[in-house]
């Protein structure tokens, strides 16, 4: 039990920097196409990330927080917004959004 949660947390970390870390990379005005990918990628993210009562869990925030594509700005601030509604079931601190965009940098 303690290992799986181990794993379920390391997953949960790794699996939070992508997302972060992609939304930091969105274009500032992306195109059409752009802003399709990133909402069909989320929504395959939902339902293929690999803890079941994790993806459920995912698949309800969506519905009442559906992905924001429009801008960087827009993908990074729902991002956060989601991460802290998981934060906030599981009691874990909330993160000041504020701070999104010093935080994660891809280097790329
Ligand atoms: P994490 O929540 O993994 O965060 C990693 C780091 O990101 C933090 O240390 C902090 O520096 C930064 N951070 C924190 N909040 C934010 C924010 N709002 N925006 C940007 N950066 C932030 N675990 C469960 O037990 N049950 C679940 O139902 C569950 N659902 C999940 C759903 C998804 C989609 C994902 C990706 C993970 C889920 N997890 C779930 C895992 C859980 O969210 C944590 O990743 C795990 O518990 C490890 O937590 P942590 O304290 O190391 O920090």
């Amino acid at each position: 039990q303690l290992k799986n949660s181990t794993i379920k947390a390391e997953l949960g970390q790794s699996s939070w920097k992508l997302l972060h870390t992609m939304m930091a990379r969105f274009p500032e005005r992306p195109t059409q196409d752009e802003k399709e990918a990133l909402r069909s990628f989320i929504y395959l993210f939902s339902r293929l990330y690999p803890c079941g009562e994790c993806a459920a869990e995912f698949q309800a925030i969506l519905a009442k927080h559906p992905p924001q594509v429009s801008s960087r700005e827009a993908a990074s601030q729902w991002a956060c917004a989601v991460h802290n509604i998981v934060n906030q079931r599981l009691q874990k601190e909330i993160f000041d959004c504020g701070k999104i965009a010093e935080k994660y940098k891809c280097g790329c």
